[in-house]
């Protein structure tokens, strides 16, 4: 007995998602539960596996068992594939567990041939409508299972019907020796005859899908969607039903909420006697869902009692396909619906209240990275005031972007790799343009509704979208598209407005997102739901998290915008981000260059003020909560020019010889900065700065303290190896802590600990726990030392280690938990060892990524640290780390 590769829609459910895919398991689900779809059954994700791990063979007993399926379907329709006089025509399409829109190819119309087109014809009493059946099968066929050239049997359809008549004016004739011409083209392309047999085109058309799975865009899906390989996909066998049979007939999509904003509004369009193709590829415009009502209210109250009650059933937003056969309405499917981030927090934040779902449930709905939606750009209102608008479409993708016009897919992502902001113009996009479409920034058609393929993958990235624009009628050959009378050539600059659908002439300012302006300040939060949603949200997730979060800032400003993000202190100020502001470098470079004690100490001396101000206003922001301030970590020539002339003007400024200025350049230059003189080497070769810095933060502290504001400072040490560093360096700091309080008669806390940056200092953490009061894993210089990799430089490669899957992603975005991280825990569990519940944290830039905010989680950091936008992506990541953690 062989393996079962088939199920019937009756045999599944649910829960069979792996085994099924997403939509055959979609299907099986609303069959059982009593809503009406039309019968057919699904080919296992496992055949589809089977296949390519015996070298693309199908696996023995499927055609048997796909056989067998299509006779239970004959007999649930009363209708026969392949029988001349009453023909079953079936669908054939792909559905992995992750669905991928638009990903896979779909065969429509199958089982038709000669003889079955005249009994279709009998059978529907419309020649006209069989012709047509047959036309699009034809043409479907020989592109996607063939491989026949699309653009030439889309070319035959242009000529037919001339310059003024659409797809509705050809008549039965005119359809029929167009699929004539079809096969013509398809035998010429590609050396095979048009197969006449059902069962032959069944077989080719699965294969097809099974191939499809390893197409070009397929893969590049996966990659973006991070989808694995090798979990196959199911292909659904189903019953056709038709909506273009008249003007009782029709195809629509919709979402049971609406997909972009979160509102509780059913959301979607329709299209009176169409095919289901035709809204997808949004080659007519449809109409609004809410207009059903009017036209077809019977079908219209039917639709909307299934769509709510498949709402309730799987508690989410559902993204339904429907097609009306003659009045009687067909359910094709069913799938959690796609959304913006900001519909995903409004969402989840509804049905909590609505009592569907509980907080928790609200919490893991969201993907981290997703919030960032609410801080996205919006056109500068005045600019937009004042600019040339060029035409309006449908507000596909929220962001704005201003950018090059590109309208190939293939060039939009040279440019984009050149580091060009690319605005890809399509009359239309297909699954074959994704490439494009995630090098741009943005996307604009001419055609297509809110569900059209541009829409719905522009809005699973995240990505800025106006669609259906007919306003502006592309000419790819001249490269040129024209609203009205004004053109815009490729590389001309427009601006795409996605929250409102406006395309703008032009580059535009844009400017923050309603949440960023309310924490600017410019808005009231009363006057945005959006903020209202995203903060209420968030403060969810702080009830389950247990990891702190805090961020990594260098001016108050930085700190204040953290604060508002729900930062709990700052985990890193890297003091040396200070020192470029105004006249300052001066006074540091002076520190640099000097070449006596006396002279460093008068520098210094000038540096300390200013620095003393700065911790102030840090302190003040962050009134209450932590601090961790850093002392001087960079190679020091980075604060040095070394361009002839800017070293003439600068010895000049100093008041010193070129000669000498360039010499100490000179001194300064190393082979290996990153791994050089660097960190606490600096503090250590001259304590003098390390001196100063501490009494810059002491007498800050006591500045602010007096001023009634909460301090907690933690002094942090970098890129220590060993403890006598540590050791040599915390003495300074806790000697100027004496000589401070001393002097100001106000005592005060403070902690000093260090960086964990080195794989030595995580192999010796129990040594350097000695002195250290706390760690922070500076995870940036750790993953450059243990994989020995330049952080400056690794990006010549490492995009290549990824795409060749050598790394599964770029080890300084995502943190290599099977290497750093296992440094990370041995920090941890050594460091503790010493001192019992030491306080540990993460300051590199791992500290915002959700993935690595988890495992720090499970490593037992007390906090993350990372940059102020990326707060609320660890606030939520470590509440789905706890709720994951008790799965
Ligand atoms: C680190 O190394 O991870 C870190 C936070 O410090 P920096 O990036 O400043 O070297
Ligand atoms: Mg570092």
């Amino acid at each position: 007995m062989s393996k079962k590769w088939v199920y019937l829609f009756t045999e599944g459910n649910s829960t069979m998602r792996e085994l099924l895919g997403g939509k055959g398991a979609g299907v099986a689900e609303m069959t059982r539960t009593g809503v009406p779809v039309p019968p057919g059954f699904t080919i296992t994700t496992e055949a589809c596996n089977a296949y390519y791990e015996s070298g693309k063979n199908v696996p023995d007993g499927l055609w048997d068992q796909a056989k067998a399926a299509m006779h239970e379907v004959e007999k649930q329709v009363g209708r026969k594939f392949g029988d001349p006089s009453n023909p079953l025509l079936v669908s054939v399409r792909s559905g992995a567990r992750e669905s991928m829109p638009g990903m896979m190819d779909t065969v429509l119309n199958l089982g038709l041939n000669a003889a079955t087109l005249d009994g279709l014809a009998t059978q529907t009493g419309n020649p006209r409508f069989a012709a047509d059946a047959y036309r699009r099968f034809v043409q479907l066929f020989g592109k996607i299972v063939l491989g026949a050239d699309g653009e030439k049997l889309e070319h035959v359809m242009n000529e037919a019907k001339g310059k003024n008549r659409t797809d509705t004016d050809l008549s039965a004739e005119e359809l029929r020796a167009i699929a004539d011409k079809f096969k013509q083209i398809i035998k010429a392309d590609t050396g095979n005859d048009f197969p006449e047999d059902p069962e032959q085109q069944l077989h080719m058309a699965v294969m097809a899908v099974f191939n499809s799975w390893m197409g070009r865009r397929a893969i590049d899906y996966r990659r973006i969607e991070k989808i694995p390989d090798n979990i196959g996909t199911g292909v659904n066998v189903q019953t056709m039903v038709f909506g273009n049979m008249g003007d009782d007939s029709a195809t629509g999509v919709a979402f049971t909420r609406n997909p972009a904003t979160g509102e509780n509004e059913m959301f979607g369009e329709y299209l009176i006697n169409a095919q289901g193709e035709d809204v997808v590829a949004g080659i007519r415009t449809p109409k609004p869902i809410s207009q059903m009502a009017r036209e077809l209210p019977k079908s219209s109250e039917e639709f909307l009692q299934i769509a709510r009650k498949l709402e309730a059933h799987y508690k989410d937003v559902q993204d339904v396909e429907f097609t009306i056969e003659r009045g009687k309405l067909w359910m094709l499917q069913t799938r959690n619906g796609k959304r913006t981030g900001m519909a995903a927090v409004r969402i989840a934040v509804d049905l909590v209240e609505e009592g569907v779902i509980d907080k928790k449930t609200a919490l893991s709905r969201v993907k981290p990275e997703m919030l960032n939606q609410f801080l996205f750009p919006i056109v500068d209102a005045k600019a937009a005031t004042a600019a040339q608008k060029l035409a309006i479409g449908l507000a596909a993708g929220p962001g704005a972007a201003s950018g090059k016009v590109c309208f190939d897919p293939d060039r939009a992502a040279e440019w984009a790799e050149k580091g060009e902001v690319v605005i890809l113009v399509r009359t239309e996009t297909a699954p074959e343009d994704f490439h494009g479409m995630v090098a741009a920034a943005a996307i604009l058609t001419a055609r297509g509704g809110l569900t059209s393929h541009a829409a719905v993958v522009a809005r699973q990235m995240g990505k800025c979208c106006v669609c259906g624009c007919g306003d502006i009628d592309i000419d790819y050959h001249k490269g040129v598209f024209t609203v009205g009378d004004v053109s815009v050539k490729e590389g001309d600059f427009i601006t795409v407005d996605g929250h409102s659908g406006t395309v703008y002439n032009g580059q535009i300012n844009t400017s923050e997102s309603e949440v960023i302006q309310v924490i600017r300040g410019t808005l009231k939060p009363e006057q945005s739901v959006l903020y209202g949603y995203f903060f209420k949200f968030l403060g969810w997730a702080d009830e389950v998290r247990t990891m702190g979060v805090r961020a990594n800032a260098d001016t108050p400003t930085d700190a204040r915008v953290a604060r508002m993000f729900g930062a709990q202190g700052i985990g890193l100020c890297r003091t040396e981000h200070m020192f470029f502001e105004g006249d300052r470098i001066d006074a540091i470079r002076q520190m640099i260059v000097a070449s006596s004690l006396n002279e460093r100490k008068a520098a210094l001396a000038k540096v300390e003020p200013l620095q003393q101000a700065d911790f102030e206003g840090l302190f003040t922001e962050m009134d209450g909560f932590p601090v961790t301030i850093r002392t001087l970590d960079p190679p020091l020539h980075e604060f040095l020019p070394h361009g002839e002339h800017e070293i003439d003007a600068l010895a000049a400024k100093m008041g010193i010889s070129a000669e000498l200025l360039k010499n100490k350049v000179e001194s300064l230059r190393e082979a290996n900065p990153m791994l050089g003189f660097r960190g606490c080497r600096l503090g250590i070769e001259y304590p003098e700065i390390t001196e100063m810095q501490a009494r810059a933060i002491f007498r800050a502290v006591v500045a602010v303290k007096k001023r009634g504001i909460t301090v907690l400072p933690e002094v942090m040490i970098p890129l220590v190896s060993d403890v006598s560093e540590l050791r040599i360096q915390k003495a300074i700091v806790v000697r100027v802590a004496q000589e401070v309080k001393a002097e100001s008669g106000v005592d005060f806390e403070y902690m000093v600990g260090t960086m964990l940056e080195l794989p030595r200092a995580c192999v010796t953490a129990d040594k350097i726990a000695q002195e250290a009061e706390f760690f922070s894993f500076g995870t940036n210089d750790l993953t450059q030392t243990t994989f020995g990799m330049s952080r400056d430089d690794a990006g010549r490669f490492l995009p290549k280690y990824v795409e060749q899957k050598l790394l599964p992603e770029d080890p300084f975005q995502v943190l290599d938990q099977a290497g750093v991280g296992q440094l990370v825990k041995m920090g941890v569990e050594r460091g503790r060892s010493t001192r019992a519940g030491m306080k540990t944290g993460i300051c590199g830039e791992h500290g915002g990524e959700p993935a690595s905010v988890k495992f720090c989680h499970n490593a037992g950091l007390n906090y993350v640290s990372c940059s102020p936008y990326r707060v609320v992506i660890a606030r939520l990541a470590a509440a789905q780390a706890v709720l994951e953690a008790a799965k």
